[in-house]
Parts: C-alpha cells; structure tokens; sequence
C-alpha cells in the first residue's frame, strides 16, 4: 500500500465540478435504492481485470458487500480478453516503479490463481534478443533492471544456445527470461468473477455508469440499470475510465487515449518458425515493446502487436470511428503534443499498419525466413494509455484518490499480469476509506 501513497490525491470529487449535482441525478432520493438488494460498501466500475481482482480482494478478505458494474453483456471485453495473453516478469520496468513492484508481485499471484482455479498456463520463458550491434546497451540496461526487480534465471544466451531454442532467430546477443509465461486472462477473468460471486459478491453485467454523486454521507452511483449506493467508488473503466472520473467529480490531469494492437497469425504449416515467445530489444522512449512473436496457450503463434492511434475509444478496426472521440482529441492541446513528440515512431506505426510487407519487414528482423504468405490476419486490442497534457505518455500505473473514490487513470500493460497485485492494493484503499 505504501507505493500507492505516491499516488495523487485529488481533492476536487463528488457533488464539486463535473459530478452528477446533488440532487440533480435522475430519479429522486426516494428511488435511489441498491439494485443489489441494499446499498454496496464498495461498488467498483469495470469487469475487466483490474476491477475484478479489486472485487476478488474485497470479497475474499473482509467480506464486504461488493457490486461489480459492467457496461457489456461479459466480463473482459476490452483490453483484458484482447491481448497478448503474456504473464510478464517484470523485466521492462523502471526499478521502483508501481509497474515494477506490483508485476512481479501479481505474475506470482497470476501462476497461483491459475493453479488453483484450472485456468490453462505455461510458464514457458521468453528470448529477448538484440538483432544489431546498437541495440547491445538497451539489452544490457533491460538486463540490470530484471535483475535490479529481482528477476530468477536471468541469463544470456550463447549462440548455440539460441539455435537450439529458436533455430530461426537472427540475433547478435539474446537474454533468456524464464518467468514469463502464457495464459488467457479471458479465463481468469472468468474465474475471478464466479470467486466474486462464491464470496457473495455481485457481478453485474450489461450495467453502465453514468456517474456518481454524494448523498447522506455515501455516494449514490447512477446506472442505466438505477441507481446503487455506495459508500466507496472504485473507478477500473479502462479506455472510459478519465470520462468515468469526470463524470464523478474528479478532474484527472491525464487524458486516456486509445491505441490499437494488430496481430497476425502464422498459418499452421508454419508454426514451426518459432517454438516460444521471441521479442526485439523495445524503443526505451515508447512503453510499448515492438512487434514480436508470442506463442498462444492453444498453440496459434501470433506477431503483433504494432501501435495506431485508434479513432475510437473501442476501436479495433480502421472503420470504427467515433466522431465524438475524434473531436474531443483533436481539440485537446495534449494531442497534438503527443503528436509532435512521437511523429516519427506514430508514422512507421502506421505504416505497419497499413501494409503488410512493412509489418512482414519488422518481423523479418527477428525471423528472417517469415514471409508474408505465412501470415493470416490475427486480431487487435485496444491499449488505454492515459497521456499527459505535455503530450507525454504516461510509463508507469495512476492512482487519483479522493476521500471516498479511487480512480485507476493508466494500468496499461503489464495490468493484466499484475492484476490480482494491483487489485490488492486497490482493495485496501477501498477498505481503508470504509473505516
Ligand atoms: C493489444 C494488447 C496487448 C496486451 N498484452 C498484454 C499482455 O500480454 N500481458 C499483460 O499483462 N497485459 C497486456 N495488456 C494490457 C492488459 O490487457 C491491460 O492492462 C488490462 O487488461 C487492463 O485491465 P482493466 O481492467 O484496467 O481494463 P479493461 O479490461 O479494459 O476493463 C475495463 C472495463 O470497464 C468497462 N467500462 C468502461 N466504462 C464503463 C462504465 N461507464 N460503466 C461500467 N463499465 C465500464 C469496460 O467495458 C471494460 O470491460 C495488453 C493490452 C492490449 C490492448
């Protein structure tokens, strides 16, 4: 809990600024009542990960009365059942940092949640590896921090060693990471949600909130399903959660901005081009790691996933377009300042976006006997990456609290992984405010 300390604390919430007005939410205080069969201690915003390991800790610990809100018809819609179905180790982050502290807590947690509950894993190690002799010091200094986050089995590999693991990797130096592993985080969202449930917790889905607002010394949440009380508010909304923040009275400093993730697939005939999880030394500039290879837990391998821009907050193809997300990026001076500074890495993004032989180039780096006839079109995610209003990507996760919310405002990748850590310490901010 200590390192959630350096989180801001904001003291502009609930009926102030921007929140629902007292008074002012639809239906009046005689028909706000707990959908749930009584007001909630802790009504958390989100079925992704983050908010249903929040949930999880809740139930499992001080068997709080817990309400789980989900905008979709399930859990997981969003980034935590799109995306690389990693467990990270805690190799890329900056010692100290939430990021660092709370993957390598969580991808523990993660292997044991996944044991318990049957979730499909592996801990399968990944190669990390240097394709020039100028990316020798970005290796060198990912290596200090895996050892500075106190990484196992951290090692280079020697030439002959790669060959055996990977004998189609070009590399001029490689760095073998055993913790990393795989699984699909759909699954355990699934199993954490039904553990909410066991532990008599509510998961409520297809519910989206609107906003909240004081009232009688709690809060009332207002939902396209009525209204909840509450007497904490954990806002998990992912790509919604600055608009959720908004809409309760808090004015958050980052803006969520949302950027795709496109894999292909390599046809099963080849397959064999890689056996585990290969990624190139990443841009130290950007928090994303570069196209790379990643072995899925039902054996697809998949390459992938570049960064575009997305023109909708859920948007995982070129056509989804949202003139109103749109419009309110381009009329934030934020944006264009992130433009400014990423210009150059956002136009090849693009360009990998946009063509298949420049996607295939990238991957031809690291494996040079893939062509573009191996690959078949894969999915896409959509990253929240919440942006500061210098145009800087925000690297590490962001906490806003005020005295009865606690707003998660970045958990981008490695959220997923560290999850069930972050949660936790969610849980015991929510608990703390409970008294
Ligand atoms: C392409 C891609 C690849 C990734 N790869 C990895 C990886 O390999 N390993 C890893 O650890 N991490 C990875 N990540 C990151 C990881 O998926 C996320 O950090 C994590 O899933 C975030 O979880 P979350 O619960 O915060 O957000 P989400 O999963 O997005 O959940 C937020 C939820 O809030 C709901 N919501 C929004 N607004 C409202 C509202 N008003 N009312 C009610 N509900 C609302 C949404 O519907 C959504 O279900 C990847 C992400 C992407 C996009």
């Amino acid at each position: 809990m200590g390192r959630f300390r350096d989180a801001r604390r904001c003291a502009a919430h609930g009926a102030r600024r921007g929140g629902l007005p007292a008074g002012g939410a639809p239906g009046n205080d005689r028909a706000v009542r707990a959908a749930d069969g009584g007001a909630v201690d802790v009504a958390v915003v989100g079925g992704g990960l983050v908010g249903l390991a929040t949930a999880h800790a809740l139930v499992g610990r001080a068997g709080r009365r817990v309400a789980v809100l989900e905008a979709e018809p399930r859990v997981a819609a969003h980034q935590s059942g799109h995306n690389s179905g990693v467990i990270h180790s805690g190799l890329y982050y900056r010692p100290g940092s939430l990021k660092a502290e709370n993957c390598v807590a969580g991808r523990d947690a993660m292997y044991r949640f996944c044991a318990e509950h049957d979730v499909p894993h592996a801990r399968t190690g990944k190669v990390v590896v240097a394709t020039a002799e100028r990316e020798l010091p970005a290796l060198a200094e990912l290596e200090r921090r895996g050892r500075a986050n106190g990484l196992r089995g951290l090692r280079r590999l020697a030439p002959d060693e790669l060959r055996a693991r990977e004998p189609h990797v070009r590399a001029v130096a490689a760095l073998l990471v055993p913790e990393t592993g795989i699984v699909d985080f759909g699954r355990v969202a699934e199993a954490m949600a039904a553990d909410v449930r066991a532990g008599g917790g509510t998961v409520r889905t297809g519910v989206r909130v609107l906003g909240c607002r004081e009232h009688g010394g709690g809060l009332v949440v207002e939902t396209t399903g009525g209204p909840l009380h509450a007497r904490v508010l954990v806002n998990c909304a992912g790509l919604q959660s600055d608009r959720v923040a908004r809409r309760c009275g808090v004015r958050p400093d980052v803006r969520i901005v949302p950027f795709r993730g496109e894999y292909w697939t390599l046809v099963p005939a080849r397959r064999g081009l890689v056996r585990g999880l290969v990624y190139p030394v990443p841009d130290p500039e950007f928090p994303f790691l570069g196209v790379h290879f990643t072995r899925r837990i039902d054996g697809a391998i998949e390459a992938g996933p570049n960064a575009v821009l997305a023109l909708r907050r859920e948007g995982y193809r070129w056509t989804d377009v949202s003139p109103r997300d749109v419009a309110a990026l381009a009329l934030w001076p934020g944006a264009w300042r992130m433009a400014g500074r990423y210009w150059r890495t956002g136009l090849g993004e693009v360009r990998r976006s946009l063509s298949k032989r420049a996607f295939v180039a990238a991957l031809r780096g690291l494996v040079p006997d893939v062509c573009a006839a191996d690959l078949a079109p894969g999915g896409s995610g959509v990253r929240a990456q919440a942006v500061l209003p210098d145009g800087r990507l925000l690297d590490d996760f962001r906490i806003v609290e005020t005295p009865r919310m606690v707003h998660v405002l970045n958990a981008p990748s490695p959220a997923a992984t560290a999850s069930l850590a972050i949660g936790a310490r969610l849980a015991a901010l929510a608990a703390a405010r409970l008294g």
